[in-house]
């Protein structure tokens, strides 16, 4: 997956420049709620053949499809803003990201929409976004579009946000209802280790994080479902598990118990 979620090849180079003037970019700026489960921000290219067309022939990763899952909040988006715009194609720049199996919820997540090329820069983007809905709405949603300049796209990619989270926990045992009491408002700090799920990808470093728990409650005779406030950055499925003693202290510290993240959602990223 790349970072800027780009979407096809770049225009060619060396091809005759046309007289007329050049087409404009447009920025936009919005908030995407996401709706389903499996759904990746950007397009989710194989990490394999990183989606190129001969590579990906034979690649058995991806069985020749070039990615890893069908559809993104960016290709849902780019499938409709792009055509509108009579754009040659759009960038999606996130204010980071969930994983795949999270759900965007609350006021959803901040990113720029980069159409490149727009032939049609004035399209009526309330009325594109009222027929968006009608036909994707379940899947995603997006906050009224703003005309940005390009700068936005680095104070969101810049910005550090926390943010409160939703978690299903799986649990050994449950903790009783007093000890559950006690622990709404605890706040912790935290010393996480590059986790292992993406240590691949990112320096293997210890980085010190802030979590607060905010509310806490008996789902069912195995489950806990917490809401917490946590920094920038904080993993919070290892906060969870504790990542076999990667990240201290850790919710199954606190508990004394084996814990899982079984459902994670995002309810609200705190920009303002
Ligand atoms: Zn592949």
């Amino acid at each position: 997956m790349t970072e800027t979620g780009k979407e096809s090849a770049k225009p060619q180079a060396g091809k005759a420049q046309s007289r007329k003037p050049p087409r404009p970019k447009v920025y936009l700026e919005s908030r995407y709620q996401k709706l389903e489960r499996g759904l990746p921000q950007t397009i989710f290219y194989c990490p394999i053949c990183k989606g190129d067309r001969r590579k990906s022939k034979n690649c058995q990763r991806c069985e020749g499809f070039g990615k890893l899952t069908k559809d993104s909040v960016q290709e849902i988006l780019s499938r409709r803003l792009v055509p509108a715009l009579g754009a040659r194609f759009g960038k999606f720049h996130g204010a980071g990201r969930e994983d795949v199996d999270v759900l965007m919820l609350g006021r959803g997540r901040p990113f720029v929409f980069e159409a490149v090329g727009a032939r049609r820069p004035d399209l009526d983007l309330d009325a594109f976004l009222e027929e968006f809905h009608e036909r994707n709405g379940e899947r995603v949603r997006f906050a009224p579009f703003r005309r940005v300049e390009k700068a936005r796209v680095a104070y969101w990619k810049e910005a550090k946000f926390a943010k409160v989270y939703r978690a299903e926990v799986k649990l050994a045992s449950l903790p009783g209802a007093d000890r559950c009491a006690e622990l709404v408002g605890h706040k912790q700090a935290i010393v996480q280790r590059t986790p292992q799920r993406v240590a691949h990808r990112r320096a293997d470093l210890e980085r010190e994080r802030e979590v607060e728990i905010c509310a806490i409650e008996a789902m069912d005779s195995q489950k806990l479902l917490l809401e917490i406030r946590c920094s920038h950055g904080t993993y919070v499925k290892e906060w969870i598990s504790g990542d076999e003693g990667r990240t201290k202290s850790s919710l199954s510290d606190l508990l004394g118990c084996a814990a899982e993240c079984a459902q994670l959602d995002v309810l609200e990223v705190l920009d303002a």
